[in-house]
């Protein structure tokens, strides 16, 4: 027996058992836009603006939990469906203050993005007032509450994706709320400002307070590198503006992160504009360091070690090895110490 199908956009189509119409969509090349929706974490179905019509359904279906079925005739643009998509995305508008202009995330926010292809120029409804202020008094991220869509996502980012469970949805109706703990500051909680939620926030409810008012997503170029703290080697793109860090995202889909950072890799690069940065190797003389070149300083290390095992044995001499070292360097340090010098005073600093 075959897979069964379906028929999409008046297209007949394979699916495999257990995907959900939105995966069949997306697995196709027909686009269904989500808020809400975070890839690997279980669908919520909040946002409602992946809702579809289904023939024969009394009401629109949110195509991210609706499980597709042998025989669905489903319709992701109908005149119904574009409709309510609007007005999902007018009320969703009147909830906060949307005005984009000054906005970190104009020009890469969802919401934004929707209002444009859906021509939402001006917002029906009375703007909701916001009762919860912008908090900012943590170094590395900015919670402003008026541009909050209640998707869900960050809390998804820190619960199911980090594993961190710092932030729930708090109090309900108007008042309702991403909390941290008991609705305290980020930094008086359990959050670890690993800054998941950041990067998963689809509008600008959630930024890198560092990277405010230094460019946006139009001004930056993507820069993909390895992050330089730790062996494990986690996958980064730099936001870079003229020749500066605006700020650090997590490469989704590259492995071994996946997208998940933790706060050094995300925002701990102040360092590399430190006046105090060491450039070139320092040899002490008189109590005094002096700049030397790279084979300088190897040749006296080297000889140093070399003294030092004639004169006192190998076991005289221990290496450990950096924890931001790849394994294998880490290898290779271990291989020096064992197989030339001959000793096994070699260790591994776990921390970092
Ligand atoms: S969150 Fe999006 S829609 Fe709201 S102000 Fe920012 S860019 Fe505009
Ligand atoms: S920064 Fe990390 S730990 Fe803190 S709330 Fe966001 S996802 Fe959770
Ligand atoms: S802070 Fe961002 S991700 Fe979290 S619920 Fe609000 S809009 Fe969604």
């Amino acid at each position: 027996m075959g897979n069964p199908s379906l028929t999409l956009n008046g297209r007949s189509i394979e699916f495999e058992p257990g995907q959900t119409i939105l995966e069949v969509a997306r697995a196709n090349g027909v686009t269904i836009p989500t808020l809400c929706h975070l890839k690997g974490c279980h669908p919520t179905g909040a946002c409602r603006v992946c809702l579809v019509e289904v023939a024969g359904a009394r009401s629109l279906v949110a195509s991210c939990s609706t499980p597709a079925d042998n025989g669905m005739n489903i319709q992701t643009n109908s005149e119904r469906v574009l409709k309510t998509r609007k007005l999902t995305v007018e009320l969703l508008m009147a909830s906060g203050k949307h005005n984009c202009i000054t906005c970190e995330r104009s020009g890469d926010c969802t919401l934004q993005d929707l209002a444009y292809a859906h021509g939402v120029d001006e917002i029906r409804f009375p703007v909701t007032p916001q009762p919860h202020a912008t908090e900012d008094a943590n170094p590395f991220i900015i919670r402003d509450f008026t541009r909050c869509i209640l998707c869900g996502r960050c809390v998804q980012a820190c619960q199911d994706v980090q594993v961190n469970r710092a932030i729930s949805f708090g109090y309900r109706g108007p008042k309702a709320k991403i909390i941290a703990g008991p609705d305290v500051r980020y930094d008086q909680s359990d959050c670890v400002f690993c800054g998941q939620c950041v990067q998963e926030c689809p509008v600008g409810a959630l930024v890198e307070k560092k990277g405010k008012f230094l460019g946006r997503v139009k001004d930056v170029q993507k820069v993909r590198t390895t992050c330089p703290y730790c062996g494990v080697g986690c996958q980064l793109n730099l936001h870079v503006k003229d020749g500066k860090i605006v700020k650090v995202t997590g490469v989704e889909d590259g492995a071994p992160n996946k997208g998940r950072l933790c706060v050094k890799g995300r925002f701990g690069y102040d360092f590399i504009y430190s006046d105090e940065r060491l450039k070139t190797p320092l040899i002490k003389e008189n109590g005094e360091f002096r700049e030397a070149s790279w084979d300088e300083a190897l040749d006296l290390v080297a000889n140093k070690f070399k003294e030092i095992i004639a004169k006192h044995g190998p076991d005289a001499v221990a290496g450990v090895s950096c924890a931001r070292s790849i394994n294998e360097d880490s290898y290779q340090m271990q291989k020096l110490f064992r197989a030339v010098f001959k000793t096994n005073n070699i260790d591994h600093c776990a921390r970092t």
